[in-house]
């Protein structure tokens, strides 16, 4: 297609005041998240007629100019956010993070002639993509922190088991449910053979740190968490690994197919969840990009990680290594797995304004998620409801009077 957009951002942002104003609730969901205000208002004022169109954004023809300036600058605005190389390809697609744990393996189990790939399982998320990787080829487990330390800390590097033989090499970066990230500095890349592509799942802490584009071949994630919205994927492959896949690859798993269609969608793409996400990567970009955000993910972990570890023990959380703490989802218990006294903490919270915070059943508790259009002011407003918490239900065993 010879469509090329003349505009340099999706939308130009007035972005002198934050967007914690004019929020009605502080909402710790872990995913579909908030959204920043002005990308909400732009999108409500864009919906009914889109750029003198007539027509809705919902009603654009993926075919028509409109959503090709569309399409394009969500890409452009991702490759920009993302710091993307250009030998990576970016395709948006439906299906959630959840298709790609079979779009890895019928494009890229081929690259070698073992049927092998290789996943480490250390949660709830990466064990989703274990058991599909099982439904399609041989599954290596590397190292399994689940069955081994119940999601607590690390199996040691030495024990791992490394098949030279695996087509593919395939984590999750950060565990959503159980609140476990990998620090990329510490991961040990060195251990993974060099004709291994290596694929992450990203869905939760894409966006937070600068990704390693040099040791990885594929980052995928769904746009609900720190992005956008839910309905659209982002996919980001190494070029070289494309035009690979099994014979038996469903079409829509087949990454070459959409990356060659016409304007890169094989099919009606997810209209309105591609725009509500490229509005919030481009507003990402004029507030000051990836380094503006790393910084306010740190303050907001820092700032919570602190305050539990000086509740003495009344706020704790069961991942004892802080190396493997999430920045992102912090799962706790209160006053070790007081289920009542949870309850109650819920509910006063939400009477508060602090909403969508119970944890998963398979690691249960309190989660708090804190993704990228969280202010910093959402945490210290939950910091402060957890410190009077304390003092309305105060238990001589932890030191609560510190705080
Ligand atoms: N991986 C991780 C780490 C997740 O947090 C999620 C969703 N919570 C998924 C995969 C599944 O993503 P989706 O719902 O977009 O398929």
């Amino acid at each position: 297609m010879s469509y090329e957009p003349k505009a340099d951002v999706l939308h130009k942002f007035d972005t002198t005041y934050q967007f914690a104003e004019g929020m009605n609730v502080y909402n710790f969901s872990p995913g579909p998240c908030l959204l920043p205000k002005k990308v909400l208002d732009v999108a409500a004022s864009e919906m009914y007629n889109y750029h003198g169109t007539g027509q809705s954004v919902m009603e654009l023809s993926h075919r028509q100019d409109e959503f090709r300036f569309i399409n394009i600058m969500t890409k452009r605005e991702l490759k920009k956010f993302l710091k993307v190389p250009d030998n990576f390809v970016i395709m948006l697609q439906q299906g959630g993070a959840t298709l790609q744990y079979t779009s890895l393996v019928k494009n890229l189990i081929k690259r070698k002639p073992h049927n092998k790939a290789m996943q480490i399982r250390s949660g709830m998320w990466s064990n989703q993509c274990l058991d599909e990787l099982k439904r399609h080829c041989n599954a290596v487990v590397v190292a399994d922190n689940i069955t081994e330390n119940d999601c607590c800390a690390m199996v040691p590097f030495n024990k791992w088991n490394i098949d030279p033989e695996a087509s593919f090499f395939s984590f999750c970066s950060n565990e959503t449910v159980n609140g476990w990230q990998w620090d990329m500095d510490y991961f040990p890349w060195h251990l993974i053979p060099k004709d291994c592509p290596v694929c992450v799942d990203m869905s939760s802490d894409i966006g937070t740190y600068p990704i390693p584009w040099d040791k990885v071949g594929v980052v995928y994630a769904g746009a609900q968490k720190n992005l956008g919205t839910a309905g659209c994927a982002i996919i980001i492959v190494r070029e070289d690994l494309l035009g690979n896949r099994t014979a038996d690859c469903p079409i829509m798993n087949d990454w070459k197919t959409f990356e060659i269609s016409p304007d890169k969608t094989y099919n009606t793409p997810c209209i309105w969840s591609l725009y509500v996400t490229g509005l919030n990567v481009s507003y990402m970009n004029q507030m000051g990009g990836l380094e503006y955000y790393m910084e306010k993910c740190r303050q907001r972990s820092l700032m919570l990680w602190d305050f539990i570890d000086r509740s003495g023990g009344y706020y704790r959380s069961k991942i004892t290594d802080k190396k493997f703490r999430s920045n992102v989802n912090v799962v706790f218990r209160i006053q070790d797995a007081n289920e009542g006294l949870e309850d109650t903490f819920l509910s006063e919270a939400k009477k508060a304004g602090i909403v969508q915070i119970k944890a998963h059943y398979f690691c249960p508790g309190i989660r708090i998620s804190m993704y990228n259009s969280m202010p910093v002011e959402g945490v210290s407003y939950l910091i402060n409801f957890m410190r009077e918490f304390m003092k309305r239900y105060p238990n001589t065993k932890y030191h609560a009077a510190k705080l």
